[in-house]
């Protein structure tokens, strides 16, 4: 098999064997969480479909693989929010929370055209969770009656996508990986291993992520910083002029269309207290943050279990909470006056 794909290998095993026997379908929708390796598989399939040395395995060495890796392949167009936010300025880019028709309307536009070079027209739409109802509508048009040589691909960072759609199409559900695969894929490709362990322990089995993260230190970086953040939030408890600082700066990233970063502090933020809890239940091998097991150990000693799952509990209403439109500072604040004391 030469699908140079980390883990998923049932899915993988699925696609090749009916793209080999022709019976794979015309539409897919890939779901799972970000992070996991859906844009990869996406690209394997479409250069399974078009690989000039032959259908099913992709040799990753022929024109059609590398343009297809580098996104110039002419028969395979691919959409997304990040394609919708190149053509507009970055901050109304940052607002914007659905995929609109005209980007859906421009995507498929010329789906009705035979192939030029390879086998297949491949469309891979990347956050299909975030199509509207009026886009929704558009694509299920395209689904209803896809030409013979096209594939649609959905991918989708959840299941929430209209019942139309995902009956029209064949659904493959990606699941995170062990951790001890994704050290293996790190240190495979030279990642130091003690770093390796730390990455894959962060990813959550989203190997995706650990590989992009892997080759960006600043992001390492950053999401250290954050977190010592956070720990010092709990560690000053008393200090509430801190903590209101810091739902204040929150606040504004959100309301300035930084939706994204202040939930992947209250992700980040959540983890870090549901390590407090695995550490205070005696199972401290679980943890995700391995790095940081002094800090851990602290926190569970001086608190009681109860308490701590509480807390898990209310950061992931507060996330809740704003995606309900709820008030980022009220919220916030709400959610920092109930952080565990002794
Ligand atoms: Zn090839």
């Amino acid at each position: 098999m030469s699908w140079n794909i980390v883990g998923h290998e049932w899915a993988v095993d699925q696609l090749r064997r009916s793209i080999l026997a022709g019976s794979d379908a015309h539409a897919y929708i890939f779901s799972g969480s970000p992070g996991l390796g859906k844009a990869a598989l996406a690209l394997h399939v479409a250069m399974a479909l078009n690989c000039e040395r032959g259908i099913g395995d992709p040799c990753q060495e022929c024109r059609a693989c590398r343009r297809i890796v580098r996104g110039s392949h002419p028969d395979v167009r691919i959409a997304g929010m990040a394609s919708q936010a190149a053509a507009i300025k970055a901050d109304e880019a940052a607002r914007q929370k659905e995929l609109k028709i005209a980007t859906i309307r421009e995507w498929q536009h010329d789906i009705s055209l035979r192939p030029y070079e390879g086998r297949r027209r491949v469309l891979i739409l990347h956050d299909a969770e975030r199509l509207n109802e009026e886009s929704s509508n558009a694509m299920l048009k395209t689904l209803e009656e896809p030409p013979d040589y096209a594939t649609i691909i959905l991918v989708a960072n959840s299941t929430d996508l209209l019942p139309t759609i995902v009956s029209r199409c064949r659904v493959l559900r990606l699941r995170p990986l062990p951790r001890r695969q994704v050290v293996e894929a790190l240190v495979a490709r030279n990642i130091v291993a003690t770093d390796a362990e730390l990455l894959a322990a962060w990813s959550g089995g989203r190997v995706g992520w650990a590989l992009a993260a892997a080759a960006q230190p600043e992001v390492i970086a950053a999401r250290q910083e954050q977190l010592s953040a956070l720990v010092e939030l709990g560690g000053h408890s008393h200090n509430r002029g801190t903590a209101f600082r810091w739902a204040e700066q929150r606040a504004k990233e959100y309301r300035g269309g930084e939706q994204e970063v202040v939930f992947a502090w209250l992700d980040l933020w959540q983890g870090w207290w549901r390590d407090v809890l695995l550490v205070a239940a005696g199972c401290p091998e679980s943890v995700i943050n391995i790095d940081r097991r002094d800090d851990l150990a602290h926190e569970a000693a001086r608190l009681r279990i109860p308490v701590i799952h509480a807390f898990v509990g209310r950061i992931g209403t507060a996330t809740q909470q704003l995606r309900e439109n709820g008030n980022p500072q009220l919220v916030l604040e709400n959610l920092l006056l109930h952080m565990p004391t002794v």
